[in-house]
């Protein structure tokens, strides 16, 4: 299979291959299909929670698409095109990383030549709107620059809710969210649901009051059809306890009841006999600035049999890694419980998670059910491959690496080393370590992700060279750990300046954790030359000296990270991510991106889904389910707006 399918602005496609669907057993497949429809089904309501216009906008531009009857092989329609490309990609018109309002390639004039020369005839308005008022609406939003700016602020000088426009919270402020949340949560005890997680908040008659997303409200329709393939699933379930979460999660969906969504959580952990596995639901928060709402997301996945052989190691010994980290004693757990780790394919992506994707999962994200009950763990393997090997033949290692040697180890040793840095941050990283009492996720407000993503990291990276991933059979030499660190701090320090605009800071919370520890390091290491920048024919480079002395400087840092989230010292923590991940050094950047730009290539990728499609015999009786990889990128996206576009535009 080509892993490239194309590439248009800042981004590229790939495919990625689902191993071994094919001699899966029926039910296995049928369980699968039916939690993909579950999985599609919630398309829509990711773009009204990015911002209330996408629906309307995606469907006027999908309209033009399908009907302009005018020169379709214009240089202006091809800009269209790709206009339109890049909103699918990001649900919505702002960048699906750096959150800002995509940029528009043509004119506000060809805007109205297009929608003049296309047909509307099937086009359902909202209710009590003209045409012209419509599409005046619309033409505003996509081109003046003041509307809707940006989807999530996190500038902290501004207040972080009137500053984002995405759709989660209406007329209010920030200091009004906070105290809302607060006082729920005063008086919750020791097992607090996720307040917020599925709802928006609105100021109505000046109280505020959540809108509940669940079977009857704006995200009914969609949420009606997730519920429909979720029973339909249940018939194929491997187990008894798979059968009584999907039941639970059908159940949240159709009260909103946050208490059933911890109960579906809990059992989810639990459950680790069967191979199939999925996740659908209001997940991660990253969405909002304020960390509290969550978007709607999916993946369908089952077991690599042999990679999780190697997470099933790491998790084996998760308390001789607990016992031996450099973290001070008394925020160490004493007992590492239920880390269940194991490697996964994925079947389908959706909602959040395509079409870019992460490379690992590690949820629920309630503290207190992580604590009480551990958590699942998984590294995405199909996806890591793809990424690999689309990587090997890009250019980017010989551009930026500082020696042959470098290379040579990168090719030998990447793709192991980065799957293991992984298995390391979601199997262990990111469950190590206890949290004084009473200090919760909010005292770091919103430093949180990126300090918890940095302590994550340091776990993985103090732990790669030790002798132990040896003795465990998991690292070949040291040379594999090497490749890890010279890949850390070359992507830390370096390439992943790639992915910031001229003049701007860095914003993302992974990529300001990767800036803080390579920054760090850096500063704490100089003195010794532990590693350096070496500069040859103007092509900055990172050579690394001491590996030991490196790993020495990654879990001094660990140490300090550790306690910071356990005391929840927002001070620390803002001053090392300010200090350390937010600022770019300007001349640097601006080397790299000429460097970048002579390669050619897109710094961001993201996936097309492989096509399920159900056969039947006799009389309906499901027989098989097949795979196909052939649909490109724009069918893909205009059959999901077709056979999944569940939700009516907002009317506002
Ligand atoms: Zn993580």
């Amino acid at each position: 299979m080509n892993v490239f399918a194309e590439k248009f602005a800042d981004l590229k496609i790939l495919r990625y291959d689902v191993p071994g669907f094919e001699t899966l057993d029926l039910n296995k497949k049928l369980y699968i299909y039916y939690l993909s429809q579950a999985a599609l089904s919630g398309r829509d309501i990711l773009w009204d929670q990015n911002n209330r216009y996408n629906l309307s906008i995606r469907a006027v531009l999908e309209t033009i698409r399908q009907t302009f009857s005018g020169d379709r092989t214009s240089e202006s329609f091809k800009l269209f095109e790709v206009y339109l490309k890049r909103i699918w990609f990001s649900n919505g018109i702002h960048h699906h990383y750096s959150t800002e309002k995509l940029p528009v390639g043509f004119s506000e004039t060809y805007f109205s030549e297009l929608v003049a020369q296309s047909n509307w005839s099937k086009f359902i308005l909202p209710s009590g709107k003209s045409f012209d008022v419509f599409i005046s609406e619309i033409k505003e939003v996509i081109f003046n620059p003041d509307k809707e700016e940006k989807r999530v602020n996190l500038d902290s000088e501004k207040d972080l809710l009137q500053s984002s426009c995405n759709n989660y919270y209406q007329d209010v402020s920030q200091a009004e969210a906070e105290t809302f949340y607060a006082e729920l949560k005063a008086n919750a005890g020791t097992e607090p649901v996720s307040f917020g997680l599925n709802s928006t908040l609105v100021k109505e008659n000046g109280q505020l009051t959540e809108k509940v997303w669940k079977l009857d409200s704006k995200y009914g329709k969609a949420i009606q059809q997730i519920i429909f393939w979720l029973n339909k699933a249940i018939d194929y379930a491997e187990n008894e306890l798979q059968k009584k979460y999907i039941g639970s999660l059908v159940q949240y969906y159709t009260t909103g009841d946050l208490k059933l969504f911890d109960s579906y959580s809990i059992d989810w952990v639990k459950e680790l006999e069967g191979e199939v596995d999925f996740v659908n639901g209001f997940i991660e928060v990253y969405g909002d600035p304020m960390g509290i709402k969550g978007s709607w997301e999916s993946i369908v996945n089952y077991k690599d049999t042999e990679a999780t052989k190697r997470a099933t190691i790491l998790s084996e010994n998760a308390q001789w890694f607990e016992d031996h980290s450099p973290v001070d004693p008394e925020f160490k757990k004493t007992e590492v419980k239920g880390v269940s780790a194991k490697v996964i394919n994925v079947a389908i992506l959706a909602g959040d998670c395509y079409p870019a994707t992460p490379i690992g999962i590690n949820l629920p994200n309630a503290e207190w059910i992580r604590e009480q009950y551990g958590s699942k763990s998984v590294t995405i393997e199909n996806i890591t491959q793809a990424y690999f090997l689309d990587s090997m033949n890009n250019g980017m290692l010989e551009e930026f690496a500082s020696s042959s040697e470098e290379i040579e180890r990168a090719r030998k040793y990447g793709y192991l080393a980065g799957n293991l840095h992984t298995d390391l941050h979601e199997c262990l990283g990111h469950g190590s370590g206890k949290v004084k009492e009473g200090v919760n996720t909010e005292n770091l407000k919103n430093y949180y992700s990126t300090i918890e993503e940095t302590r994550a990291d340091l776990f993985a990276l103090y732990y790669i060279i030790d002798e132990q991933m040896i003795h465990l059979g998991l690292v070949p030499s040291e040379e594999a750990a090497k490749a890890e660190f010279d890949a850390y701090l070359r992507n830390g320090l370096i390439t992943q300046l790639t992915r910031i605009e001229p003049g701007k800071d860095i914003e993302e919370s992974h990529m300001r954790n990767r800036q803080l520890i390579a920054n760090w390091v850096y500063e704490a290491g100089k003195a010794d030359n532990v590693f350096e920048f070496v500069v040859s024919g103007g092509k900055t480079s990172v050579k690394i000296n001491d590996y030991q002395a490196l790993r020495g400087l990654f879990g001094r840092l660990l140490k300090e990270i550790q306690r910071i989230k356990s005391e929840g010292d927002l001070e620390a923590a803002r001053n090392l991510v300010e200090n350390y991940g937010v600022k770019v050094n300007r001349q640097l950047h601006e080397e790299v991106l000429a460097r970048f730009k002579k390669l050619d290539l897109a710094p961001y990728a993201g996936f097309i889904n492989p096509v399920y499609e159900l056969k039947t015999w006799p009389c309906g009786t499901p027989d098989n389910v097949l795979i196909q990889y052939d649909e490109d990128y724009t069918s893909q996206m205009l059959r999901y707006s077709k056979d999944y576009g569940f939700l009516p535009m907002a009317n506002d």
